[in-house]
Formats: structure tokens, sequence, C-alpha cells
């Protein structure tokens, strides 16, 4: 059963924008895992929820999911359809397959738009828009990237254990703790730094000593069938075979409505939350890779989309009984 979308007043702006009848108790912007559990636990507890996602998962490229107990290896979308299931078992819960592109805090309410020009309000909101990667600047890497080149080894490495692979890093924090990291399912290995000066002489002392030969070249592009990796082709002309890698991707925000609506931001550059996941704005929570950031996993960005659920649970039930 689904709440009413009757339309109750057109705005006067612009673009013509309809509010929608209903206030919700709490609107979750964003169902990937942390959403979606959040979703669960707010159906739940009996508080009308309205999640807003417009389907373009970080994970969206890969094939399986792992590390999380059952069921290992599944698709991220039959993951997807699968929670819906069980959400839609909670006649409070509404899902939209919109993109949200404004949220107004308005007299303690939230007014959320989205592109199909629907205005919608809420009492608390949570932010669980998750992360995109950008990759390093080669040719034909998005081809590859989840198929055969990856961001995780804890994710993949065991798909990729033993294989002739690549890791590429452009960046100096992290990078020398990936190699060593994938080194752990792989020995046969080599890092590419696609033409950054990011290993120091030590670094590469040590690396050297584990017999993983290092390429300081530009790469140009890969070659390959169906996203699976065979060579690497670098600006010098050397090529190298190879079946895959791992790759270091620049993590930024999917969205920016935090940033919009005043909330901070931690060390990482993750939404800044309490244990319930309450942001420094009182009314937003936020969720999933958005807040934790690192590490990214989907069992963790779940259990950040209950706490948050329960935070504002909470929250609710606390200004009811006051009231
Ligand atoms: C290649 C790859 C492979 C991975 N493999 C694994 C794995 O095997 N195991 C594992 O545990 N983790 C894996 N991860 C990490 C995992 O995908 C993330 O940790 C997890 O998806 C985070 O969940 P989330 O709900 O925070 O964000 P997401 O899953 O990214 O979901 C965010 C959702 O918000 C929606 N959204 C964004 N902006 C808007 C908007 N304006 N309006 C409406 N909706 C919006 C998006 O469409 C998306 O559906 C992998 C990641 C990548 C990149």
């Amino acid at each position: 059963m689904l709440l009413s979308d009757k339309i109750i007043r057109p705005l006067l702006s612009p673009i013509p924008r309809v509010l929608l009848n209903s206030l919700f108790d709490c609107a979750i912007i964003g169902g990937g895992p942390a959403g979606l559990n959040a979703a669960l636990v707010l159906g739940r507890a009996r508080r009308s929820t309205v999640l807003f996602d417009n389907d373009n998962a970080r994970n969206a490229v890969t094939q399986e999911s792992h590390g999380f107990i059952t069921p290992d290896g599944i698709r991220p979308k039959e993951f997807r359809e699968i929670a819906h299931k069980d959400i839609t078992k909670y006649p409070s819960v509404i899902y939209k397959e919109e993109k949200v592109t404004s949220i107004i805090k308005k007299d303690q309410l939230f007014e959320i738009a989205t592109d199909n020009k629907d205005l919608y309000q809420s009492k608390t909101i949570i932010i669980s828009t998750g992360l995109r990667d950008v990759l390093p600047d080669i040719e034909n890497i998005s081809t590859y990237y989840g198929k055969s080149l990856f961001n995780c080894p804890y994710c993949d490495g065991w798909e990729m254990r033993d294989k002739p692979l690549a890791v590429i890093i452009e960046e100096q924090t992290q990078g020398f703790h990936f190699i060593q990291t994938v080194f752990n399912w792989s020995k046969d290995l080599i890092v590419c730094t696609n033409g950054k000066p990011v290993l120091n002489p030590e670094q590469k002392r040590l690396i050297l000593n584990k017999g993983i030969k290092i390429f300081e070249n530009k790469i140009t592009k890969f070659e390959g069938e169906n996203g699976q990796m065979e060579k690497i082709i670098f600006e010098n002309g050397d090529s190298i075979i190879r079946k895959g890698g791992f790759v270091l991707p620049q993590p930024i925000q999917a969205s920016d409505f935090a940033k919009k609506l005043g909330c901070e931001y931690n060390s990482l550059g993750g939404i800044l939350v309490d244990f319930y996941g309450r942001t420094s704005v009182p009314g937003v929570y936020a969720a999933g890779d958005a807040s934790v950031f690192a590490p990214a996993q989907l069992i963790i960005a779940a259990a950040d989309g209950l706490k948050a659920a329960v935070g504002v649970n909470r929250d609710l039930i606390q200004k009811e009984f006051l009231d």
C-alpha cells in the first residue's frame, strides 16, 4: 500500500513545482545499502518515510559483491531487488525512483525537490547518496573498472588471487600500503605510477626487494576483451601482459546536499556524524559511504543506515513525547 501522491498546491516559481500532500517523518536521499537499510528500520518503526534513488550506485560497474555474509557474490542489482521486496512489506515507506535536485530547510522542516518537478516535505532527512570514484586519466580505464580492475582487495582480491596483476597508484599517502595489501593476494605484481613520482627511494627499494617491477611511465591504454584486461600499453611503447589489477581512485561526494545545508565534514571528506548518524545540522542525518568514506563496504553502509534510522526515530520519539 502506498501513501497518496495527490497534488495539492502549485507553487509560484518559474519552474512549476507541486507540493505533495504528505509530511513525512523522514526523507532518505539515496537508496544504496545505507538508504535501503534505513528505510527498512524506519518502516518497522512505523515512520512515514520516502526513499529517493536515481539508480546510480557506486558499485553498479561490478558484477558481484563480496565480503558480507549471505549471500557472498550476489549481483548488485539482485541485492537491490531483494531489498526493495523487503521494504514493500512496510506500508509507511514509499520508494521514488527520482533524482533529488535540492533540499531546503524551512521552519524546522525540509523541502525536497526532485527532477520530476515534485516537492516533498519532511521532518528529518537522511543523506545516503554515497561517493563517486574519479579514476586516473587513462583512455579506456572505465571499460575495465569493476570487471578486472578493482579498487578494494577485500572485495575482489579472492577472485584475482595469484593472477598477474598491476597496482595503479597516483597518490603518495596510501599508495605504498595499497601495494603491500594487494601483494597479500598475488605475488605476480607490478606497480604502475602512471607518470607520477609517488614512490620515494626507500619504498622503491622495498618493493623491488619483493620482486615487484615498477613502471613509472604514463599508461596509454589497456587491451583486452569484454572488460577483461590482457595487456597494459605505456606511453614509451612498453607493454606488459596483465590479467587485471587494483587502482586507487579519488572518491568524491556524490551530492553536495550536506554542504549546502551547512553540515560539517570529517578529515577524510565524509559528512561528520555521531554514533546515530546525526550531522552538525539538527534534523539532518547521514549514512553509508557519504559519512563513513573509508572503509567503503556494503555491510558497513547498511549498518550505518540502521544507526541513522534509529537516530531519527529516537529524536522524533523524544520530541513527540515532550510536545
Ligand atoms: C567497483 C566497486 C566494487 C565494490 N565491491 C564491493 C564488494 O564486493 N563488497 C563490498 O562490501 N563493497 C563493495 N564496494 C563498495 C560498496 O559499493 C559501497 O561501500 C556501498 O555501495 C556504499 O553504499 P551507500 O548506500 O553508502 O552508497 P551507494 O551504494 O553508492 O548508493 C548511493 C545511492 O544514492 C543514489 N543517489 C545519489 N545522488 C542522488 C540524488 N541526488 N537523488 C537520488 N538518489 C541519489 C545513487 O543512485 C545510489 O543508488 C565496491 C565499490 C566499487 C566502486
